[in-house]
């Protein structure tokens, strides 16, 4: 029997007449969607749209998943694989780019389609580190006793189901160099009923540290339930982050910023990178220039508690790390 989330996700929205129809849209904005939902097809959740002010086409949470004309229009410098995401490849769907830790690309699948995604046009069909029962992935990790943290990520790992999922985890946790299992998934946001028993007890079980990362970028993606989800991975023993990407017409405000920070604590996760946007193809109308993002963070320092700051970070092909952005 196919569990809650695995509903609720195959009834998502797809079609673009449909989610302008629920929101009381114009019809105008239709041709545009179609065609760009053609290079990247449309995908949101309905508890996520119930989310949405109906009849704002700017709303911050529409913008984020509705697509639009300018993804389609040519842009100097926004290109397939902005960071370098290939390059960086150890083993089949096994990306090792820093120190200490690995990541697997699981699945090209998400529960949301983010047209600002930087992974867009990954060649998931390729690269995937299920495609043989994640046996060259576990032997490239198993073989390297520096990496001490396998990211799980996509894609979005949650879009598997718990049986394969578990039984990924058994495997990992036989490795004894490992130490920590972190997975990056938006899905306790963006569909929170998929943080059920089932997720719960692969997770409780596993002897890793765990952490999961998630991903939301405005205060008003949050809401009871995903307070509740949050929750519920906190007591099968996760500890959370939130990593957002600055993108403009949805959090390029210092108020929007803060109020999520204030939020994602009140809901029991810390926030973590500030992401300026990858120049992947498709996404050049959501960049904010640098200068502005610097002052964003001047902004956020001076009205909230430190912990609350997430580093302003950029993605550089071939750097150590994710590169900070200082403020001065
Ligand atoms: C972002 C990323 C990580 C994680 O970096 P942290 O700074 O530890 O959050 C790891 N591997 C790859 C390939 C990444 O892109
Ligand atoms: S959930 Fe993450 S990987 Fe999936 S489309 Fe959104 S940003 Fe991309």
């Amino acid at each position: 029997m196919a569990a809650q989330w695995q509903i609720e996700l195959a009834d998502a929205v797809s079609d673009p007449a449909e989610l302008l129809r629920l929101l009381e849209l114009d019809d105008a904005l239709l041709s545009a969607a179609r065609a760009a939902a053609g290079d990247f097809p449309l995908r949101v959740p309905r508890s996520f749209v119930a989310r949405m002010r109906k009849r704002d086409p700017a709303d911050p949470l529409l913008r984020q998943v509705l697509p639009l004309g300018a993804e389609l229009e040519a842009q100097p410098g926004f290109s397939d694989d902005a960071v370098g995401d290939l390059a960086s490849r150890a083993a089949p769907g096994v990306l090792h780019k820093y120190h200490g830790r690995a990541l697997l690309i699981t699945t090209g699948a998400c529960a949301v389609n983010c047209r600002y995604c930087f992974r867009r046009h990954f060649p998931y069909a390729d690269e995937n580190a299920r495609s043989d029962h994640w046996q060259s992935a576990l032997r490239y990790i198993s073989a390297d006793s520096s990496i001490g943290e396998v990211i799980l990520s996509g894609g979005d790992p949650l879009s598997l189901n718990d049986r394969i999922l578990a039984e990924l985890v058994a495997s990992l946790q036989q490795i004894p160099h490992l130490h920590t299992l972190r997975i990056h998934s938006r899905q306790p946001i963006v569909l929170p009923a998929r943080v059920d028993t089932e997720l719960l007890e692969w997770l409780s079980r596993c002897r890793l540290r765990k952490v999961m990362v998630v991903h939301a970028n405005h205060a008003r993606e949050l809401n009871a339930e995903v307070a509740e989800a949050f929750a519920k991975l906190q007591g099968a023993g996760a500890t959370l982050f939130n990593q957002s990407v600055l993108l403009k017409g949805v959090n390029d405000s210092a108020e929007a910023l803060a109020e999520l920070s204030r939020q994602l604590f009140a809901a029991g996760a810390i926030p973590y990178y500030l992401n300026l946007l990858d120049r992947v193809r498709g996404t050049a109308h959501f960049e904010v220039p640098e200068a502005r993002a610097r002052d964003l963070m001047r902004s956020l320092r001076a009205q909230l508690p430190g912990y609350l700051v997430p580093r302003l970070v950029r993605e550089i092909p071939g750097a150590p790390c994710k590169t900070p952005l200082t403020e001065i």
